[in-house]
């Protein structure tokens, strides 16, 4: 039979390897059986599988195994701290709280203090000589249950705590005596019964199998389920429950509780950065409901901060857990984020888990690693997440931009963002989705808040500290953020924010600076990101160990310079329709469509060619002998007809076509649906002489840089929305007589190939066919997802968020390739095109192209290159690194 529970920590054996599988046992039951078993001081406790997550999902009931399996656990942990559970003299409580294999914090639910009634809490108050700590205790517990496992607003017993603080004249909960307490926790018990219908359990085994299932059902809570969807985690996983002795930090000065990171998740310094609390439970330090003490001395006086640190309040305590500290780093080969508990004097290690960091943090550390020896640089390439570079690439404000600083808050989250001011989570949501930039300002987050702060640019709370649920999450998101400006005041009703003293209305803007913990009035210009130090060793790694190419898509010269800086080998895709759009060109674009003959249309392309001729030399310039494929006409001609007055009185011309005939005319080209239209290779085949044009503009500008600079670029024209072999193979003949004529006129014979997009399903089904006339083949996502599915990529938004709901699609097909559909048509379009070409360049420039996870496809696939826009350009790399790691480590050392 499977084990479905384990024991560990108080003597447990730890030796089954299910015990240290994520999966199995979820991240945090994984490392408390690891950290017990190298020695380390952990409550003892159980945990029960996420298989039986998935099995109490399917049922709803505990079965009866595993109730005998979770008593004998029981009694094991009873045996080993020599407490009984239930006991009236000197009772066992338990913690209960989830653990997925995939870290989510804060989403799912937790109870502590489980095993409390009203005979318990007095046997708690004589063991503990401290009646005040078991009736907080117990009050605590009522709560956190109600809420949890019966559903009770946790707002009731908030309002209750406040009335009970108010009659006493008293501030802090800590005023609050042995005898307050015992009245509030009667008042608790009556909110209870009023609002659950149903009296708190006093059967101290009925709270313990309540509290297990209310975790497992908190898998499938609406915030757990967003963030799974956020994080691109599979809803079918099931968490595993963790119920472990209790111990407690609020039991007098000479306890306490924190968190600690080994190295500093913002910046990856070396030294451990952490938070504390004095004489309380674990939950506080999260909550941010009491602002935490910084760990070492030397971040409290780095900080000014007057409280004192651990190190110098309890130095023996901190000195134990700096060696504990450097053990576990030592063991997991990573920085981890420690959650610890002394109770009077006595450390305990009560979960350790790889810690979040800003992106800065993670290359920092892992490139640190690598000089340390923790680490090898394959391991440093595959430690850091390739989006999370992201953060790296966006501006930061500029240094030399004037700014009024209102306030300052924690550093939390770096890099800026401006945006407008939003109170609430659905109101950022729902200006998001209009296009707004918007930052979100609250008191303090809490997980319903998780699609706001996804929403916006930025997040501003007023409470908290550096690892309070907002700048967890944020970090986890890549948002800047800055929390704990207790100089900003919200006021909900007024809907607006005092600032230092400034009065703002929500709308107004604000810029945040996440690195330095600023808040700006109004907007601040922002500043391109440097490359260097640890990202440039971390990219130059990667690249050593990636086997595809990384281009770019770009069309303009700011566009290809700014990639060439991030690394792009060569341009995959330049869309030349961008050039037409510019106001300069855009009238002689529209004389060439709306032209009534031939001499009409070569006029205005004559008056094209120049232009273009300019741009394919500047991109040849920059990118310097690497390769650029440069696409030809592709949009419907329909997107460039003239549609005002103005529009059609700027097309006359003295002995041009009359008004009439140009409206005449326009309404011809006019379309149902244009991007099924007269697109693509179509309009090279009706109308030759454009592509003959782009061709002769691509040539001449060859041999211009040739000539100038005495190295010759590397032009690939590739052609768009190919359906047929014959449709390549016509466009081919016409490009190829250009390039003789070009090259002949200049004496020069420069080196060019001919390609085709698959974009389309049929393409990709005749691609042996296709192959024969082709050099290379560039999978065209954007379009091939559009056409396999059926499903417009123009107007996917207003539905494709049901289907995500829904689980029809666990991501948007596009932005991550749907393997299954559109991935499988690649695969046997690169099968067939190989097989009929062996010389034949496969690569990708759909949006897909800068997709972790799709670049991950494409190794599998075996393409040769991936092409993304020049932001994603770093990103890829990193990915691109990572997949070829894998694919060798799976392939074993022969490979
Ligand atoms: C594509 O369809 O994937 C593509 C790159 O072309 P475009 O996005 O320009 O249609
Ligand atoms: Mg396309």
């Amino acid at each position: 039979m499977v084990q479905t529970v384990y024991n560990f920590g108080g003597g447990a054996e730890h030796g089954d390897p299910r015990q240290k599988d994520k999966t199995v046992v979820g991240g945090k039951g994984a490392n408390l059986a690891e950290m017990a078993s190298i020695g380390l001081p952990v409550p003892p406790g159980f945990t029960i599988t996420t298989e039986e997550c998935r099995r109490f999902s399917a049922s709803g009931v505990l079965h009866a195994e595993l109730r005998e399996a979770i008593a004998a656990a029981l009694e094991r942990v009873e045996t080993s701290v020599g407490r009984r559970f239930g006991d009236t003299a000197n009772p066992l409580l338990l913690s209960v709280r989830s653990g997925a294999a995939q870290s989510m914090p804060g989403m799912m639910d937790t109870v502590l203090n489980l095993g409390l009634n009203d005979d318990t809490v007095r046997g708690l108050a004589g063991a503990s000589a401290n009646e005040r700590f078991a009736w907080d205790s117990y009050r605590r517990f009522i709560q956190m249950y109600g809420d949890v496992v019966m559903g009770v607003d946790h707002g009731c017993f908030e309002e209750a705590l406040e009335i009970a603080k108010e009659e006493r004249g008293f501030l802090n909960d800590t005023e609050l005596d042995a005898g307050d307490l015992r009245a509030l926790v009667d008042t608790y018990k009556d909110i209870v019964r009023r609002e659950a219908g149903a009296p708190f359990p006093q059967d101290v085994h009925e709270q313990l199998a309540e509290a297990i299932a209310a975790v497992f059902r908190s898998w499938n809570s609406e915030r757990a389920r967003i963030y799974r969807r956020l994080n691109a985690i599979a809803d079918d996983c099931g968490t595993a429950v963790n119920v472990q002795a209790m111990v407690f930090g609020n039991r007098g000065e000479n306890s306490a509780t924190g968190v600690v990171f080994t190295r500093d998740p913002a910046t990856g310094e070396r030294t451990a950065y952490g938070e504390w609390l004095p004489n309380a439970q674990g939950e506080d330090v999260v909550a941010g409901i009491r602002t935490p003490q910084y760990l070492t001395r030397r971040h409290r006086e780095r900080a000014g901060a007057k409280a004192p640190s651990m190190e110098e309040a309890l130095p023996r305590v901190h000195a134990e857990l700096t060696r504990y500290l450097d053990l576990l780093e030592r063991h997991y080969r990573d920085m981890q984020d420690v959650e610890f508990t002394v109770e009077e004097g006595d450390l305990y290690l009560l979960q350790t888990r790889s810690g979040k960091r800003t992106a800065a943090a993670a290359l920092r550390m892992a490139v640190d690693m690598v000089a340390e020896g923790l680490i090898n640089e394959e391991d440093a390439v595959l430690r850091v997440e390739p989006m999370a570079l992201d953060q790296l690439l966006h501006p930061t404000l500029d240094p030399d931009a004037s700014r009024e600083v209102l306030c300052r808050g924690l550093p939390a989250s770096p890099g800026a963002a401006t945006g407008r001011i939003v109170l609430d989570a659905a109101t950022a949501e729902a200006w998001a989705a209009r296009g707004e930039h918007v930052l979100l300002c609250r008191t303090e987050t809490s997980p319903e808040d998780i699609g706001g702060m996804h929403a916006a640019r930025g997040i501003l709370t007023t409470r908290g500290g550096m690892t309070s649920h907002a700048a967890v999450v944020a970090r986890g998101m890549g948002r800047p953020c800055v929390c704990g400006a207790s100089d900003v005041v919200i006021d909900m009703a007024a809907r607006s924010v005092t600032i230092a003293g400034h009065r703002l209305a929500e709308g107004d803007a604000i810029t945040i600076d996440g690195s330095s913990g600023e808040v700006m009035a109004g907007t601040v210009p922002t500043r391109e990101p440097e490359l260097t130090g640890a990202f440039g060793d971390l990219m130059l790694w990667a690249d050593r160990h990636r086997r595809m190419r990384v281009r770019t898509n770009a069309e303009t010269p700011d566009d290809c310079a700014a990639a060439r800086r991030f690394g792009a080998e060569g341009v995959g895709l330049c869309r030349t329709e961008h050039m037409f759009f510019q106001p300069d060109r855009i009238r002689a674009v529209r004389r060439m469509i709306l032209a009534g003959s031939a001499a009409e249309r070569d006029a205005a392309l004559d008056a094209l060619l120049p232009a273009q001729r300019a741009d394919f030399a500047r991109i040849f310039e920059i990118m310097a002998g690497l390769p650029c494929t440069i696409r030809l006409l592709d949009p419907p001609l329909h997107e460039f007809l003239p549609h005002s007055d103005a529009d059609f009185d700027d097309l006359l011309e003295p002995g041009g076509p009359s008004r009439e005939t140009l409206m005449r005319r326009a309404a011809e080209l006019r379309e149902v649906n244009p991007m099924l239209g007269h697109r693509g290779c179509r309009l090279g085949i009706t109308y030759p002489e454009i592509y003959a044009m782009q061709a002769r503009a691509i040539f001449e500008a060859a041999c211009d840089v040739a000539d100038a600079t005495g190295s010759a670029p590397v032009p690939e024209l590739m052609i768009p929305l190919v359906a047929t072999a014959a449709e390549l193979a016509i466009v081919r003949d016409k490009v190829e007589a250009v390039a003789r004529e070009v090259m002949a006129g200049r004496g020069r014979a420069l080196p060019y190939s001919v390609g085709t997009m698959i974009e389309l399903p049929r393409a990709a089904l005749t691609a042996d066919a296709i192959a024969a006339h082709a050099d290379f083949f560039s999978f065209g996502t954007n379009d091939l997802t559009q056409t396999t599915l059926g499903i417009s990529r123009d107007d996917a938004g207003s539905f494709i968020h049901t289907y995500l709901d829904q689980g029809i699609f666990t991501r948007d097909p596009f932005v991550g390739i749907d393997r299954d559909g559109v991935g499988r048509l690649i695969r046997m379009a690169a099968e067939l095109g190989r097989g009929a070409s062996a010389t034949l360049k496969l690569g990708i420039c759909g949006e897909h192209g800068g997709d972790p996870d799709s670049i991950a496809f494409c190794e599998e696939v075996g393409l040769d290159y991936v092409s993304a826009s020049p932001y994603r350009v770093p990103i890829a790399r990193l990915a691109a690194a990572q997949a070829s790691l894998r694919a060798r480590r799976s392939a074993g050392p022969a490979a």
